[in-house]
């Protein structure tokens, strides 16, 4: 079913909306169900595409893996009833043909399928020549040349609008996250593609409802695009992702709630006090650096010293008493437990690369 131009351009118009919101159900799982979810999201007026599993990678056999290629039909219907335009998950080059046979406006690859570039390059292998955008999730690990390199693949495949969607990371064992966000990353990936659309997923980010409206709003502050969050019209008994889904309404409510920032004022007098402030920041970075240089030197002059006498460089107790210190003293101003510990292991880090050096010299 090939889209009039009229239409690819009414979905671009879409696509370049800002703040660009998406919604629907983790999994289409019945033609009512479509209908009703789609019909009450754009009844809420906050809208603007909706998104359904029709293909669903599960973690283990044996959970629903979606309707599978029926249920292209429910969307269209959807679409047709609600104006809203329509987005689905493809892993194989088959489901994007499927897909673009039903008139699917937008595809996203999952975090699944990320992962395995045997698996990016069959379905940009059939997205050649297709005139559709294409979002790319996050690999489930912590790899951005993996994100990277399914952009390449798709970028390749002649497609040319191309977007991002951060739905953290996978990590083992029980975390406050289902996915831990490691925001960073995806700063990374702002900083490096400042122009590609980048779209914020809190639903698998916290795989709970509690904490999807500060997790939505972190984003909005660090200048997401968009934001794609999963609903359901009666979420507890989703076939799919239960915990994380909000009723069409609680969804309306909560984009409602998001307190949008600009990214800039034309105002003199707000640039010269943040310029001043910046300032503040480059002068106490210059003199962190100062300082943390001077560690090493001391740690240096300890290598020596351990070098003459043949001391191993690392002294687990010495270790232990630093981070202790540090806990107690970073708690008094403020300092998160996570950022002293990482900060500590990056220069106890960098402390034992100088001893090496002197060591093994
Ligand atoms: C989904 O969006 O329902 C999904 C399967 O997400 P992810 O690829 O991020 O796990
Ligand atoms: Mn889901």
């Amino acid at each position: 079913m090939e889209q009039t131009i009229e239409q690819k351009q009414n979905i671009l118009d879409v696509w370049n909306k800002r703040p660009l919101i998406i919604s629907g159900p983790c999994s289409a799982e019945t033609e009512e169900q479509v209908i009703a979810t789609a019909t009450r999201l754009a009844a809420t007026g906050k809208v603007d595409m909706l998104r359904a599993g029709i293909w669903k990678p599960r973690t283990r056999p044996g959970s629903f893996e979606g309707v599978g290629t029926k249920g292209l039909p429910w969307l269209q219907k959807a679409k047709a009833l609600t104006g809203l335009p329509v987005c689905v998950e493809v892993a194989t080059g088959k489901q994007v043909e499927d897909a673009l046979h039903f008139g699917v406006d937008v595809l996203w690859i999952g975090a699944r399928t990320t992962v395995n570039p045997f698996s990016v390059q069959d379905v940009a292998d059939a997205l050649r020549g297709a005139d559709v955008p294409v979002l790319i999730k996050n690999p489930i690990n912590p790899d951005l040349e993996l994100w990277i390199g399914a952009l390449e693949r798709v970028g390749k495949a002649g497609i040319k609008n191309i977007g991002l969607i951060h739905r953290g990371f996978s990590s083992y064992g029980n975390t406050e996250y289902r996915n831990a966000p490691m925001w960073h990353l995806a700063i990374e990936m702002k900083r490096r593609y400042p122009d590609m659309l980048m779209i914020n997923d809190p639903s698998h980010i916290c795989g709970n409802r509690h904490m999807l409206q500060d997790v939505a709003q972190k984003a909005i502050d660090l200048d997401y695009d968009g934001l794609i969050i999963e609903s359901h019209i009666d979420p507890d008994n989703a076939w799919s992702d239960a915990k994380q889904q909000i009723t069409p309404e609680a969804l309306g409510e909560m984009i409602g709630n998001i307190l949008w920032r600009r990214e800039d004022v034309a105002s003199e007098e707000y640039h010269a006090a943040l310029e001043k402030l910046r300032q503040q920041i480059n002068h106490l970075d210059d003199e962190l650096m100062q300082i943390i240089g001077q560690r090493m030197k001391v740690a240096e002059k300890i290598g020596t010293y351990k070098k003459e006498n043949n001391i191993t460089i690392l002294q687990t107790n010495r270790w232990n008493s630093i981070l202790e210190r540090a806990f107690a003293k970073g708690e008094k101003l403020g300092l998160s437990k996570e950022f002293i510990t990482k900060y500590f292991d990056a220069v106890h880090m960098e402390s034992i690369n100088h001893q090496n050096k002197i060591m093994n010299s």
